[in-house]
């Protein structure tokens, strides 16, 4: 018999056994309680008391959906049309399939995306899921191996999409899934010594776009098992759903592709050879991609099968300076709305003009990572600025062309000019706390540029304001002043800078000198 303790690790027999102890011993008044099935077993469809079909509804029409990419994407026309018309069909015949009426020939609308990286191709995807109002995950082709226990499997993407669906096993099975970077899993790829397993994870993918059934718990997720085993236990002993069908999972992948835009020149060179330049001469690799065919995709080292499972193919262009200016400027998705929020949480508002826009867009093109770019320059240009004027006073700024070259530069005649109203504003009011005291006392006082600054640094370092802080240094100036003004006749006294850091010691020494006579007095203008 095995020692509880020190034979080696318990099998997944005694777990389960220990854990139904465990959990029966929590939940102590549900009875009949299981582990949830492993996957061979759990493939069977989902149970009757999984959640109820959600009701979706799709209305929309192929222009109704460019329409709204157009309020967030810019550019990319085509691309937003043959996405529009792919998620239309689409959904379409989801909700054909939803109320029983599937036509049993129909081929999902999956689509391979073209383009470099940052044009908006999960951009698009993202807010074509939003506006549906279906789920949505995102991965990237290379974190997945052929056997899922290195990477991660491609099945978790399912299990993700139920995740965002939060549980509802009928809203996951027609939600979007979508694999970047899907180029670096062909297998021609293998004799840079990339990626060994792609032909395999390209294989479990076409499983995934044909039809399967995922379990809704991986096999080897302990925490999933108990925590199905909970639900349950809560539940009433009441199983949960147990696998999502992917028949209607909109796949969608993207890559840029490096080098097939050689690939499909030598073919187009080719063909023109022999048929006198039936294909135009493309230029950017763009256009290149335009041409692109089945066969290309083959020789890239792409499964026949795989491709055939992709029958919409779009092309993402490359962004020039315009349109990154137009992104800026006018997508709904600005990263400059962002900003402008952010000043705004402290009060701060900021104005973007459009020549600090453009030089934004000109180094972001620098860049070459698309509209990425935009990010990295935004976040250089204005990292200073957002730790420093959310501790000043200052309440507005506004972005120009020079505050983009020279962020530190205009920074910091911000700041001074800023110090400088802030000086103007002080010396108003230590002339206002000078008329005051001649009103009240008939004694005039004539503060010195020296003695003003010096003021206003006390009132900052001591966080009070120059009026307060006047108002407790001088209190008891009135009475000594007068004094003097009976011994000498004196009615103007200059204040320096000396008097304001040592008022007492100031006043009480003109005091005594003014019983002297002609001793050292106060300093008058
Ligand atoms: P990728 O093409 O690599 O998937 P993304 O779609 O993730 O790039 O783009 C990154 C970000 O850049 C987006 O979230 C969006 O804010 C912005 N962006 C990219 N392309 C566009 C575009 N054509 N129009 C508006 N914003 C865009």
């Amino acid at each position: 018999m095995r020692h509880p303790y020190f034979n080696g690790p318990p099998t997944p027999e005694d777990f389960q056994r220990q854990l139904q102890e465990l959990m029966r011993h929590q939940f102590s008044g549900s009875q009949g309680m299981a582990f949830a099935q492993p996957a061979a077993a759990d493939t069977a469809g989902t149970s009757s008391a999984e959640p109820p079909p959600s009701d979706f509804k799709f209305d929309f029409k192929p222009r109704d959906v460019k329409a709204y990419l157009d309020r967030f994407v810019i550019r990319q026309d085509e691309a937003k049309k043959v996405l529009s018309v792919a998620l239309c069909d689409h959904y379409h015949h989801v909700q054909l399939a939803l109320k029983g009426k599937d036509q049993p020939n129909y081929a999902k609308q999956n689509v391979i995306l073209l383009g470099p990286t940052g044009v908006g191709k999960t951009y698009l995807i993202r807010r074509m899921a939003d506006l549906i109002d279906v789920p949505f995950v995102k991965a990237d082709a290379t974190k997945f191996s052929e056997t899922g226990y290195v990477g991660g499997d491609v099945e978790d993407l399912v299990r993700d999409l139920l995740r965002r669906a939060n549980g509802d096993v009928t809203r996951a099975q027609y939600g979007i899934i979508y694999i970047d970077e899907i180029d670096k899993i062909a297998s021609a790829n293998n004799a840079s010594g990339r990626d060994v397993s792609g032909r395999g994870v390209q294989t479990n993918l076409l499983k995934l776009m044909e039809e399967t059934d995922v379990p809704a718990r991986a096999p080897n997720d302990l925490a999933g098992q108990i925590q199905a085993m909970m639900e349950m236990a809560q539940g009433g002993g009441r199983k949960a759903p147990s696998s999502i069908n992917t028949k209607h999972i909109l796949f969608i992948v993207s890559g840029a592709f490096d080098g097939l835009d050689k690939l499909i020149r030598r073919r187009v060179n080719t063909a023109t050879i022999g048929f006198a330049a039936r294909t135009p001469e493309p230029n950017a690799e763009g256009d290149l991609f335009d041409h692109a065919q089945t066969k290309d995709f083959l020789e890239y080292g792409f499964e026949p099968e795989f491709i055939g499972r992709l029958p919409v193919r779009v092309v993402c262009r490359l962004l020039n300076v315009a349109d990154l200016f137009n992104i800026l400027k006018t997508s709904e998705g600005s990263i400059i709305r962002q900003y402008e929020e952010s000043f705004g949480a402290y009060g701060i508002e900021v104005l973007f003009r459009d020549d600090g826009l453009r030089r934004i867009a000109e180094l972001a093109a620098e860049e070459q990572t698309g509209a990425r770019g935009l990010m990295t320059v935004c976040e250089r240009v204005f990292r200073e600025f957002k730790f420093e004027l959310p501790s000043r006073p200052l309440k507005r700024f506004v972005v120009s062309r020079a505050v983009v070259d020279q962020p530190a530069v205009e920074l910091a005649k911000l700041l001074a000019e800023e110090a400088s109203e802030q000086r103007q504003v002080a010396c108003q009011v230590v002339q206002e706390f000078a008329d005051r005291f001649q009103q009240s006392h008939g004694l005039r006082l004539q503060f010195t540029d020296a003695a003003k600054d010096r003021l206003v640094a006390l009132a900052a370092a001591a966080s009070t304001t120059v009026r307060e802080l006047c108002a407790v240094r001088f209190k008891d100036y009135q009475f000594g002043l007068k004094l003097i003004a009976q011994n000498t006749g004196q009615t103007e006294f200059t204040i320096e800078e000396a008097a304001v850091e040592n008022p007492d010691q100031s006043l009480s020494d003109w005091v005594v000198a003014s019983y002297r006579g002609n001793e050292p007095r106060p300093p008058t203008a």
